[in-house]
Order: C-alpha cells, then structure tokens, then sequence
C-alpha cells in the first residue's frame, strides 16, 4: 500500500505523477542491507524492507536532480 502523500501539507512533489522516486523506483520501499553480527562473530548482512525515505513512501520523486539547459 503506498501513501498518496509524503505527511507534508502542500507538497509540491506530491501534486505530480510524473516522475518516479530513482531511490525506488516508484516501489515506496527500498531494500537496504545493513550489517548483523552472526552467531560465530562474523559480520554478515541482511536484507531489510524500509519505506522509502526520499520520498516518504510515495514513489514519487522529491528531490529531482536539476535539469540544465
Ligand atoms: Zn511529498
Ligand atoms: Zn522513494
């Protein structure tokens, strides 16, 4: 289920469709890999579901990289 809206009021990235988050990929969750002490003391990584936070959860992208030209 992703959120319509990142919570802030009157969000101009909010108001268009157009573009999809490229943290994303329009998903509203991301995947990163975070660091876990296994059982014998090795560092292993493991694979977590987080919702987006560039762009609240909404897949939508919020912080374009400007276009020049
Ligand atoms: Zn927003
Ligand atoms: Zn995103």
């Amino acid at each position: 289920m992703i959120p319509e809206r990142c919570g802030l009021d009157a969000c101009r990235w909010c108001d268009r469709d157009d573009l999809v988050c490229r943290f994303c990929d329009g998903s509203g969750w991301w995947r990163p890999e975070k660091p876990q002490r296994e059982a014998g003391g090795a560092i292993g990584w493991t694979r977590v579901d987080e919702p987006c936070r560039m762009c609240g959860g909404t897949g939508k992208e919020h912080d374009p990289l400007p276009v020049r030209g």
